[in-house]
């Protein structure tokens, strides 16, 4: 049909037109790179995977956003999982000067790895609270203890309070190292158990009145693991 082949082409040809005369009359935008091109709105999550390093995939990313988990021991745990808790090793990396010694045994130099749980003051509060669930799967190193929580196996309850006794232990102890940091006295081993603890069972408590679905006997459980 030749007739609406040469309206088609005009039509096109008139567009054309008009879109060079909007080149020309509108205002400069700003233009966002986005995954398909560049677009007027801004995306934080497109913007983000533009400027992120590219890192490798936390295959236990799973383990730590968990049903039922509290959001700042999740947080904290999540930072502290990608290496990007303000740890002495990396502050002394821009700041040569610095003292990089861990405040909470004040004997080796403070990295993640450390804190979580190679130093003794840490690795005594965790093994305190979670000796008895692991037994002789008993493990304090950060890749050992990564790798015993995103292990899916166990049972429910199990899993539970070993993941959550996991990330109130990191809050807590990152909490102590920056109060220590701060000038405040230290809080002995036992007194930071406690309150971890005390923490858990309130939790397991509020999980069990929620009526979580194989949660039933959590708080007996978790009594039962500290005898
Ligand atoms: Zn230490």
């Amino acid at each position: 049909m030749p007739i609406l082949k040469v309206l088609l082409n005009d039509i096109e040809a008139e567009l054309e037109i008009v879109k060079r005369k909007q080149r020309t009359e509108v205002e400069d935008v700003d233009l966002w790179r986005g995954k398909a091109g560049h677009k007027p709105r801004f995306s934080t999550t497109e913007t983000w995977m533009q400027i992120r390093e590219t890192g490798v995939k936390y295959t236990w990313g799973g383990s730590i956003w968990f049903s039922q988990a509290t959001p700042k021991f999740a947080f904290i745990t999540w930072i502290a999982a990608r290496g990007r808790l303000a740890t002495m090793d990396r502050i002394s990396r821009w700041n040569p000067g610095v003292d990089s010694t861990c405040v909470l045994c004040k004997v080796f130099q403070e990295t993640t790895n450390h804190l979580f749980f190679e130093c003794v003051y840490s690795s005594g509060i965790w093994e305190k609270l979670v000796k008895g669930i692991l037994g002789n799967a008993y493990a304090y190193k950060w890749d050992e203890v990564t790798e015993l929580i995103s292990v899916s196996s166990r049972g429910k309850m199990k899993r539970f309070c070993l993941r959550y006794a996991f990330q109130i232990t990191v809050y807590m102890l990152w909490r102590e190292r920056n109060k220590r940091r701060h000038g405040e006295s230290p809080m002995p081993q036992h007194v930071l158990v406690k309150m971890i603890d005390k923490a858990i069972r309130n939790k397991l408590s509020l999980v069990q009145m929620k009526g979580i679905k194989g949660m039933n006997f959590s708080l007996q459980y978790w009594f039962e693991t500290r005898e």
